[in-house]
């Protein structure tokens, strides 16, 4: 059986105490992460370090990742958060979002640079590309296809797409184990992807932010 990663991305939402209300809502419903399932929260990083205390004491299966790591050592550059920083709390860091891209004008060259730090932390990068052609750097294991009409617009890619693109994707960089879909990842459309032989989890973000929702996801996947 191949082995699911659902990851919530919840991009700049949530304060302190949000956070602690999302939690307790799984602790609640007596939530375990389902056999064969890796559940990665990928939240602020301001939140990192509470999440991990909290997740350490009642729900330690659940992983945490960065939403995306310097393309810098340690050192004199102001505002960054580098990948020995973001390993002290996590195993994942997301690289090359599209609101990375448009918004904060990363480059490929930059995000082959944040893929080189955070390998050299031993962690792993979940590498989102918005098509086929987009470049994959070396190294990377996990990608998520994420295109961008599909990001936060209530209209999901096709499965029949999707698959298409995790077959090319898979193809063209053997070092590639995973592909993750996102877009527009519901409770009710989820395992239209997951049930796809090529597609090896989701990438959820609005529907992450609401801990009902996200458990009926990671259910349903
Ligand atoms: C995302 O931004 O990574 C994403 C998948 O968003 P949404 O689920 O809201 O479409």
């Amino acid at each position: 059986m191949k082995k699911l990663f659902i990851v919530a991305n919840w991009k700049s939402n949530k304060t302190r105490l949000e956070a602690r209300e999302w939690l307790q809502q799984f602790v609640k419903r007596d939530f375990q992460v389902p056999q064969g399932k890796e559940v990665i929260v990928c939240p602020p990083y301001h939140l990192l370090p509470f999440i991990k205390d909290y997740l350490l004491e009642y729900i330690a299966e659940i992983k945490l990742g960065a939403q995306d790591v310097s393309s810098f050592p340690s050192g004199s550059y102001t505002g960054q958060i580098n990948a020995t920083q973001v390993k002290e709390f996590a195993e994942y860091a997301i690289v090359g979002h599209s609101e990375r891209r448009k918004y904060f004008s990363e480059t490929d060259e930059m995000l082959e640079e944040k893929v080189k730090m955070a390998l050299s932390q031993d962690l792993t990068p979940i590498f989102c590309v918005q098509g086929k052609e987009t470049k994959i750097p070396s190294g990377v294991t996990v990608v998520a296809y994420e295109p961008i009409a599909a990001i936060g617009t209530g209209n999901p890619d096709t499965p029949e797409d999707a698959e298409e693109v995790a077959v090319v994707i898979k193809q063209k960089n053997p070092q590639v184990k995973a592909v993750l879909y996102g877009g527009s990842v519901t409770a009710d459309n989820v395992n239209s992807f997951t049930n796809v032989s090529v597609i090896d989890g989701v990438l959820v973000g609005g529907a992450s932010l609401d801990a009902k929702k996200f458990v009926g996801i990671v259910g349903n996947a």
